[in-house]
């Protein structure tokens, strides 16, 4: 059967977060004639992989945690049946699919047309499309969007065919008595977070002594300190060297860490270190020499151009470093009001980005780290403030289930401008993005001061920082 043949001012490659978004703007905002192409699930990794249902499954672990909690406040109850992993997964599920169905909903609101399908360059203009009948599309385009997003990496060692990766977490059907996850970056740290509250026993495996590697010291050793405190495993300095598997089905995962060469038997090992951009199908030997980084993302400048003409790239496939949602999602509406809607500087600033990892407590971080204020402005020119305490969450509770808190504000020059502001414990994800605006607008420590307490709050600590 030939090939169906289209044409369009854009073809965005990848429905997930920032494929959407610009293809949205463009079309629904100015009436772009514009293909989105998905091979997957509509929504992308966020959606349905990561964000959305890590939230969800975090929820989850918080709810357990505050039912341990509210013992100690005088609620006296009994739970009757353990957890229901299975019902929880099936209703997570449920709430994904929902969402796919809303995404396709507003690709049709704002007149996006959406082909299910697996896209390869044939040229510079033109992209081949294998759908899901067998037949295949052939769409010429005047500016096209890769947004295909990454995917997890699993490291090259026997067995490893045994181990799933962050995907495969959301696809557990029963709660694991025993799990090995094996990462150091927040991906990692939020599965071990979850697991353990949720009464699974569980080991993390580390490469080094620390793990949040890219967050400030204080965070590193506090959250590692907390994950020590609640009966997590951690295993230090640490390297996997193959996986087996018994009769019964459970995964044997032999290790080296600090104190030697062992084993352990668990219902799953889980990697998560690290992700890789997703260009295998893209034919991108196609386009004449388009720009890559040394993992393979594509190079982009601050406008999301590549080095080919009317080539755009945005979101974890390119190479500009922050693999967040809503950074794909700015970037690809600042595009679109670029190259469709004549705002001719729109881009966006990747500085002063916030995240956060839904660790156990949760953890939440914008700006630079003291070491990196350091190095950048000199010890004389850097003023840190700090402190750590036990919010008035815990006022009922034993010492041995108090949780900690900790905060730093990062501070240069004479006028102590906050260049880095550094939360964890109890509501650091939904404090930090009030905190966020402050910082991008240039906040100093005097402003901080400045603002009035909430009294009684953990975030009061932040303007009150002597
Ligand atoms: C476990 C986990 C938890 C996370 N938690 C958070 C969080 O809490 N907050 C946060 O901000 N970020 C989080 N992230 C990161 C976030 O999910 C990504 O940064 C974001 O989804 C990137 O969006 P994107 O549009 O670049 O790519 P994606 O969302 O990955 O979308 C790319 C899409 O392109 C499709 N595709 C690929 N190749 C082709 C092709 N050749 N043809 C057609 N389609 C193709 C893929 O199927 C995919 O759906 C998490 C990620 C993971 C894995």
């Amino acid at each position: 059967m030939a090939p169906i043949q289209k044409e369009c001012d854009y073809l965005v490659i990848g429905g997930g977060s920032g494929g959407l978004a610009s293809g949205r703007r463009a079309s629904g905002m100015y009436g772009a004639k514009t293909i989105a192409i998905e091979s997957k699930r509509l929504g992308g990794t966020c959606v349905n992989v990561g964000c959305v249902p890590k939230k969800v499954t975090w929820n989850a672990a918080a709810i357990k945690e505050t039912m341990h909690d509210a013992k100690a406040y005088g609620f006296s109850f009994e739970e009757t049946a353990p957890f229901d992993w299975t019902g929880f997964k099936h209703k997570r599920d449920a709430y994904v699919k929902r969402l796919n169905g809303i995404y396709e909903k507003n690709l049709n609101n704002d007149k996006v047309e959406y082909l299910h399908g697996r896209a390869t360059f044939l040229g510079k203009d033109e992209v081949e499309v294998k759908l899901d009948d067998g037949s295949k599309a052939n769409i010429k385009a005047k500016k096209i969007l890769i947004a295909t997003g990454g995917h997890p990496t699993l490291p090259d060692i026997p067995g490893k065919e045994l181990s799933i990766d962050s995907d495969g977490f959301f696809d557990i059907e029963t709660q694991p008595k025993k799990v090995a996850i094996v990462g150091a970056g927040y991906i990692a740290v939020e599965f071990a977070g979850m697991f353990n509250a949720l009464g699974t026993e569980t080991h993390l495996f580390i490469r080094h002594d620390t793990f949040l590697r890219t967050f400030d010291p204080m965070i590193q050793e506090k959250v590692l300190e907390e994950y020590v405190r609640q009966g997590i495993h951690i295993h230090k300095n640490s390297s996997q060297s193959k996986i087996e598997e018994s009769s019964d089905g459970q995964k044997k995962l032999f290790y080296k860490d600090a104190d030697g060469e062992s084993s352990i038997d668990v219902d799953h090992v889980i990697f998560a270190i690290g992700r890789s951009p997703e260009i295998e199908d893209l034919g991108l030997n196609k386009l004449g020499g388009i720009k890559q980084n040394e993992k393979g993302h594509l190079v982009v400048d601050k406008y999301q151009n590549t080095n080919i003409d009317n080539i755009y790239s945005l979101g974890d496939v390119c190479d500009r470093g922050f693999e967040l949602t809503p950074v794909a999602i700015a970037a690809g509406r600042r595009l679109s009001d670029r190259i469709f809607g004549g705002v001719t500087d729109a881009h966006l600033e990747y500085e002063n980005i916030p995240s956060v990892v839904f660790a156990h407590p949760e953890v939440g971080s914008i700006g630079m780290t003291e070491p990196e204020a350091r190095e950048k402005f000199g010890n004389d020119n850097v003023k840190v403030y700090k402190t750590s305490f036990t919010a008035m969450y815990y006022a009922m509770m034993e010492p041995a289930d108090k949780g900690p808190t900790a905060y730093k504000l990062v501070c240069v020059g004479k006028e102590e401008r906050v260049v880095g502001l550094h939360i964890m414990g109890q509501g650091s994800s939904e404090m930090l993005q009030g905190f966020g605006v402050a910082v991008k607008m240039g906040a100093t420590k005097r402003d901080f001061d400045r603002c009035v307490a909430i009294h009684p709050t953990s975030a009061e600590e932040l303007v009150t920082l002597k």
